[in-house]
């Protein structure tokens, strides 16, 4: 029996030793592992533990057993909820501060009730020397808070087990080993405290301070082997939940499985019951119509326009195939980017390289471009392009009798008359200072005079107003037609400018149409 229990007090202290050892460890190698203040704290509780526990063994008399015992007690309730809180931070969560109190509460008290016993028997009833051992070994009858503190001490233990085996999914093969030495760290003192409060173990000797030594063991295993702690490897589920682009999780047959934070706050109606549901019917019920992106397509990208808080925003919408280990097609994945800022920056640059400032429609070198186009049309599948290219009458005066502003205006509203009249298909364009051009697409030299005679007959019976002063202004407009042939943009417009100019030498506000004997 003495030379069992001297084996035993032997282990309790290798325990120990191996606590310090791993307490240092981290303590020196902190830098580089993560959560190393807990692990560090964790170890430096069971170490006190430990210690506590293998000098209480070696203790000749109660009062010194007493003593080392409240010792004890110092690391091993503490190191409960420090277990907890490191295999949580290991999984990639966090705690808030004041959970990581509420842990601390029940360990606190029962630290208090161990150093007061005496003033009240709560923790322990009675504790007396064992009379059938041939040394010195102390006996208890377990109080109320005992069982308090028991019961919490195996909770963590639970807790942490269960947090890790919930994790074994989410994990990958490489790192399962790594978990797997973590779940049974876990589950070996708890099911060792479990057979010691059954009273099943021999000499009814507490184990737990031996096997800690195990546990210890595989820590400084784990470490070593496969650096337990220096990668974090379900931290996935974190980066999962902390990127910026929303991210959609379809199985195969493109029902919702998963989505993260950054889709949440995209899509705020969304919800956890909606899990399971075909994203089309959820998009039926989110937009009232279905998912607008074809997915499954590998490397497909769409735009995609939502409003979120009243205001429109767009979404990049990717999408890819999930594949697993044997590369078999088991879903797809969708990504929606926030591109909001870029379209509208990009929209702004189209503006100012397509559109004129003033009076927004299109400026000269866009007309240039477009009419080529129309042009070439044109040529490919004959139809006859008329050009109209108009000036207004004396509009020098209009700027030196009521100001460049009042000038601005005057262009601005010979352009929102002119719109009007003018269809989508006709492209209407700021030529120059206070000239402007429209390209009409299948369109005679006729039904164009008819148009501009329209125009001009609109302009004179609009005038503008400025602050009740009604100002009349005139155009002058000259007209060109392609009809067939290799004519090019730049020799039609010189047509059309040649009959503007006809136009102003009969006296402004005319309509002239170019024809061979104009010049
Ligand atoms: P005409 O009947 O022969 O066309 O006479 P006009 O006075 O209209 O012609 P002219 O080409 O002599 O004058 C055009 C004026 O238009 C000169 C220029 O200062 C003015 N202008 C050009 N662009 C703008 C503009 O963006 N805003 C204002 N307010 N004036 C402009
Ligand atoms: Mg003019
Ligand atoms: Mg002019």
């Amino acid at each position: 029996m003495e030379s069992h229990i001297n084996t035993y007090i032997t282990l309790v202290a290798t325990s120990a030793v191996l606590n310090v050892f791993l307490c240092l460890y981290t303590y020196f190698r902190r830098s580089k592992i993560p959560s190393s203040k807990i692990f560090i704290l964790y170890t430096a509780a069971l170490s006190i533990y430990t210690f506590g526990y293998a000098i209480e063994l070696a203790s000749d008399t109660l009062e010194q057993m007493l003593f080392w015992t409240t010792v004890e007690y110092i690391g091993m309730p503490f190191s409960a909820s420090l277990g907890l809180m490191l295999m949580i931070k290991y999984t990639g969560k966090t705690l808030s501060k004041k959970v990581t109190a509420a842990l601390f509460v029940i360990p606190s008290i029962t630290l208090g009730m161990v150093a007061t016993n005496d003033f009240h028997h709560l923790f322990y009833k009675k504790v007396w020397l064992r009379e059938d051992s041939p040394v010195p070994l102390m006996d208890i009858a377990v109080g109320q808070w005992y069982v308090v503190h028991g019961a919490f001490t195996f909770s963590c233990l639970l807790c942490a087990c269960l947090i890790l085996i919930g994790q074994w999914r989410h994990t990958k093969k490489m790192y399962r080993r790594q978990l797997l030495t973590l779940i049974t760290s876990q589950i070996i003192p708890m099911v060792a405290a479990f057979l010691y409060l059954l009273g099943l173990t021999p000499g009814g000797m507490d184990p737990v301070p031996v096997l800690m030594c195990i546990t210890s063991a595989m820590y400084i295993w784990a470490i070593l082997s496969s650096r337990l702690l220096t990668i974090v490897p379900i931290a996935k589920d974190s980066i999962f939940e902390s990127m910026r682009e929303g991210v959609i999780v379809l199985d195969s047959f493109n029902r919702l499985v998963d989505y993260n934070r950054s889709l949440r706050d995209m899509l705020p109606e969304l919800n956890t019951t909606m899990i399971g549901q075909p994203l089309d019917d959820i998009w039926l019920t989110l937009a009232g119509k279905t998912f607008p992106v074809e997915y499954g397509r590998e490397g497909l990208q769409t735009d995609l326009y939502w409003q979120l808080n009243g205001e429109t925003v767009c979404y990049q919408v990717r999408t890819s195939y999930v594949y697993n280990k044997d590369a078999q097609t088991v879903g797809s994945l969708i990504m929606l980017i926030d591109i909001t800022e870029q379209r509208f920056l990009q929209e702004q640059l189209k503006q100012l390289a397509y559109f004129d400032g003033l009076t927004k429609i299109y400026n000269r070198t866009q007309f240039l471009h477009r009419g080529r186009e129309i042009l070439s049309e044109a040529q490919l599948n004959p139809q006859p392009v008329s050009f109209i290219l108009f000036d207004i009458d004396y509009f020098k005066r209009i700027n030196d009798t009521y100001g460049h502003d009042v000038g601005d205006q005057a262009l601005i509203h010979v352009v929102s008359v002119c719109n009007r009249y003018l269809r989508p298909e006709m492209l209407f364009a700021r030529y120059g200072g206070e000239e402007f051009v429209i390209a009409l697409p299948n369109t005679s030299l006729q039904e164009a005079e008819k148009l501009a005679e329209q125009l001009r007959v609109a302009l004179l019976n609009d005038p503008l107003d400025v602050k009740g002063v009604p100002i009349t202004l005139t155009s002058s407009f000259g007209i060109a037609q392609y009809n067939g042939g290799s004519d090019s943009l730049e020799s039609l417009l010189r047509d059309a400018d040649t009959a503007l100019y006809e136009s102003k030498r009969n006296g402004r506000n005319a309509v002239r149409a170019y024809t061979v004997s104009t010049t």
